[in-house]
């Protein structure tokens, strides 16, 4: 995995936007530990930092350098966890629990069961002002997701109808 090529300035300019990447894909956005943190994250189970240091050169730890660099040449990066076959090993969060209880075991998009391949929707995405807020929220593939991307809600169900008909 090569070095993101970004700058420091640029990374916390475009901050909310990597955060939106990452909690749309699964990852969960957490509060930095102290002032040299520039992003905390939780992904695929572990704990993700990216830091700055005094020269202002950027530290990646964990595996930030790859969602950065996935984020950044828009590459499919998936922050959730997955599990397949050990039932009893899966890390759901609350916001999955509940949509999940809402809306049933059924991609938004393709309608077809999740089972461990989950990440949570934006219908309106954060980068276009929507809330991030259930009421906001829906569970689709990985790969579904995807398709959804740079979507506009009513083209969003416009695919969701003709993938379904
Ligand atoms: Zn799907």
């Amino acid at each position: 995995m090569q070095r993101p090529n970004i700058a420091l300035r640029d990374l916390r300019n475009r901050l909310p936007a990597l955060q939106a990447f990452i909690t749309e894909r699964g990852g969960e956005v957490l509060a930095p530990a102290s002032e040299w943190e520039v992003l905390r994250f939780r992904a695929q189970g572990s704990v993700h930092v990216v830091s700055r240091q005094a020269s202002g050169h950027i530290t990646y730890g964990g595996d930030s350098a790859l969602a950065v660099q996935c984020w950044l040449a828009k590459l499919p990066w998936r922050g959730s966890d997955s599990h397949r076959g050990q039932p009893g090993k899966r890390l759901r969060s609350q916001t999955v629990r509940t949509l999940l209880a809402r809306d049933g075991d059924a991609c938004f998009l393709c309608g077809r069961p999740l089972e461990d391949d989950i990440t949570e929707e934006h219908l309106v995405p954060l980068t276009h002002g929507g809330p991030d807020h259930l009421a906001n929220k829906v569970l689709a593939h990985a790969d579904c997701n995807k398709q959804m991307e740079h979507l506009s809600v009513m083209e969003k169900i416009r695919l969701r109808e003709a993938q379904r008909s």
